[in-house]
This record gives structure tokens, C-alpha cells and sequence, in this order.
């Protein structure tokens, strides 16, 4: 496992906690649109900064008390296979955590959900899953079937989730938010749109391209409001 960042408080990334991020490198999508080269990208992984893991729990033992979670975030963290061990490291300083994915991995998701490692999970949805964008962005040995089991998964159990899409203009439509609100539906189901940021990309054609207008998210969110217990614009 390589942890590539800290960020060291947020207010935002963890439903009504004060918390920290920790970044672990290595993903196994390649969204062109994606912000975290660096994370992604193996020649980019090679020569970021890294923080060892002493270091990190060493500054989870000086929170204590002030912060009351740690966000796993990548690139995705449930390809490290060590990823359970690591969490237990963390539960055991007494802190909630908080897992975002991108679903790919349903064995390590139900592992550590059996086991108590996490509190809450943001799952990333892509598209609908009948959608070639899905097919366009998995990586080797990623299969759609595993996306629809973590979807399935976390639908029929009891822990706290959401599902949220980053919304980018020439990938989505309107009509790819209907499917995806009757694919991940349901009346305990939160759902949340970020709209893209035009940044540094993997895909560098996507730095040009205009995130879409607020009104069009509102527009997307009126109409797929009834499938979801919550659903909202977060702000990125
Ligand atoms: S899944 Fe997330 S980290 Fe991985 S390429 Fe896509 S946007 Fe980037």
C-alpha cells in the first residue's frame, strides 16, 4: 500500500464528522476525466511524495480527541490487499471511517463490512450500467457484474452509504441520470451530483471542457428526486 496524501482536517468529506483524508495510490479505472492523475497513473505513482504509515497513525495519535474520522480515498483502496489490516490499525485508535470506492472490489467491501472496519461508504456511479462508458474506463480484470454486486450489496444492508456520480459534460446526458436512478434507486438510497471541475486531467482534451450549468443539475435532480430517500448538487 502506498499512501500518497493527507489531507489533514475536512468539515465536507465525511457525513457529520470532522475528519481527515488519507489517499492511497493505485487504481484500476481510468476515467479520463479523472482529477488524481498522480494517484492513478503508475509513471505518475513513482514520483509522488509518500507518507509511511507510521507517520500517518503517528498523526492519528496527535488527533485524537479533535478528529472523529479518517476517509480511505484513492485512486481506489480496495485494491491493497492490506487495506483491512490497515483500517483495524485505525479503528483501533478509535476513530469511524469512511470508504470511497468505486465498487470494484465487492469481496473486500462485504470482508470489511462483515468485520466492523468501516462506518460509511461512497460509492462512485458512473454511468448506468448498461452504458459503454463503464466498459470504456474498467481496467484489466474488472468486471461490470462486481460493480452490480457492490451496488446490490450495499442496497440490502444495514450499513450507512451513498452513491454520487461527478456529472461531466460530453460523457452524461439527462436521459443517463433516469437509468441510473432505476438502476441505483430506492427509499433508503441517498444520491449525490458533483458537478466536473475542468483541472489537470488524465485526459488532457478534458481540461477544455465546460462543466455543465447549475440549472442543468437542478433540472436532473427535479426529475430523478422520487427514486431516492435524498439526492442533491454537492458542491466539489
Ligand atoms: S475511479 Fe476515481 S481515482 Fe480511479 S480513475 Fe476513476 S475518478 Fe480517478
Amino acid at each position: 500500500m502506498i499512501i500518497a496524501g493527507l489531507q489533514k482536517t475536512t468539515l465536507i468529506d465525511y457525513p457529520r464528522k470532522i475528519a481527515c483524508v488519507v489517499f492511497l495510490a493505485g487504481c484500476n479505472f481510468r476515467c479520463p476525466w479523472c482529477y488524481s492523475s498522480e494517484l492513478v497513473l503508475p509513471l505518475k505513482i513513482v514520483s509522488q511524495p509518500r507518507i509511511s504509515e507510521k507517520e500517518f497513525l503517528d498523526f492519528l495519535r496527535g488527533r485524537q480527541g479533535l478528529l472523529e474520522g479518517v476517509v480511505i480515498c484513492g485512486g481506489e483502496p480496495t485494491i491493497n490487499k492490506d487495506l483491512p489490516q490497515f483500517i483495524e490499525k485505525i479503528k483501533n485508535l478509535g476513530y469511524s471511517v469512511k470508504l470511497d470506492t468505486n465498487g470494484s472490489n465487492p469481496k473486500m467491501l462485504k470482508d470489511l463490512v462483515r468485520a466492523n472496519l468501516i462506518d460509511y461508504v461512497a460509492m462512485d456511479i458512473k454511468a448506468s450500467i448498461n452504458n459503454k462508458i463503464y466498459e470504456n474506463i474498467l481496467g484489466e480484470g474488472v468486471k461490470l457484474a462486481d460493480i452490480q454486486d457492490s451496488v446490490n450489496f450495499l442496497k440490502s444492508g444495514n450499513l450507512d452509504f451513498e452513491f454520487r456520480t461527478t456529472v461531466v459534460n460530453t460523457i452524461h446526458t439527462k436521459e443517463d441520470f433516469s437509468e441510473i436512478a432505476k438502476w441505483i434507486g430506492g427509499s433508503d438510497v441517498k444520491y449525490y451530483l458533483q458537478n466536473f471541475r475542468a483541472e489537470k486531467t488524465i485526459d488532457p482534451k478534458f481540461e477544455k471542457i465546460e462543466p455543465f450549468s447549475k440549472e442543468f443539475l437542478e433540472e436532473i435532480i427535479k426529475e430523478i428526486f422520487p427514486y431516492f430517500k435524498d439526492c442533491q448538487v454537492r458542491q466539489g
